[in-house]
């Protein structure tokens, strides 16, 4: 189940934490002013349509963490974990390679998890004595936040659905969506070259893998899906280090 802490509730926390006290410590002693103003944001009552902004980017940070996480200790819950566990889970080299994930619908399943999630942190967010229909505009705004998030990625992850960024499903870890991908990959006239190689040096290989046979009895294919579990499919990271060295980070 999802696991990650989420950022706005460690954000609300300081706050409630600081109206508990005469002299709130993060107002007094933070070296950010950006810091500040946030927070201070937060604790005026009339920053209700911050707070649906909050919820909807908060959406998005998990969104962040899923894609730049790894298929293998994603999923694992991180308020449980040891020190040396979190480290041993954040040098994991599969982190940001979501490519059959990404095929099977894993991203989707989750954007919509933290939605329904976000629904009802939002519903706990907005000040009690909220009037029905300030309410009921704001919850509007949320949904329309929401299927804008839900059309947007629609748009811009549809190539996953099509080969040849389909063929990447075959190295799901469940057989059934890594067969059917294979064998789309067999009767996709396409000429790029990953399916090629797969409807010809690969091909004897794969029509047996289709109909049943292990993968471990398969080297050829067993290999060539394999090397598709290591494609990197989040470059945030990259970019920052372009950014470093073109003097803009
Ligand atoms: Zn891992």
């Amino acid at each position: 189940m999802l696991s990650y802490p989420s950022l706005i509730p460690t954000a609300l926390e300081r706050v409630k934490v600081g109206r508990k006290s005469k002299a709130p410590e993060w107002s007094l002693t933070s070296k950010s002013p950006w810091v500040v103003a946030i927070l201070r944001l937060f604790a005026n009552p009339e920053s209700k349509n911050l707070r649906v902004l909050a919820t909807v980017s908060g959406v998005i940070l998990h969104l962040f963490r899923w894609a730049e996480a790894c298929p293998c200790h994603g999923h694992l819950d991180w308020a449980q974990a040891t020190f040396d566990q979190r480290r041993a889970w954040e040098r994991c080299p599969m982190r940001g390679r979501r490519a059959p994930d990404m095929v099977a619908g894993v991203f989707g399943d989750t954007l919509e998890a933290h939605l329904a999630i976000s629904a009802v942190e939002l519903l706990g967010l907005l000040p009690r004595g909220l009037d029905a229909a300030s309410r009921a505009i704001l919850l509007r705004d949320f949904e329309r936040a929401k299927d804008h998030l839900r059309f947007v990625f629609a748009v811009r992850l549809q190539h996953w659905d099509q080969l040849p960024c389909l063929i990447f499903g075959a190295a799901y870890h469940d057989d059934e969506i890594s067969r059917l991908c294979v064998e789309l990959g067999l009767v996709e006239p396409s000429e790029h070259p990953r399916l090629k190689l797969l409807k010809t040096e690969l091909r004897e290989e794969a029509e047996s893998y289709v109909t049943g046979t292990p993968l471990v009895d398969l080297p050829l294919l067993r290999e060539y899906i394999a090397a598709m579990k290591f494609i990197p499919t989040a470059e945030r990271s990259i970019e920052g280090e372009h950014a470093k060295v073109e003097g803009n980070g």
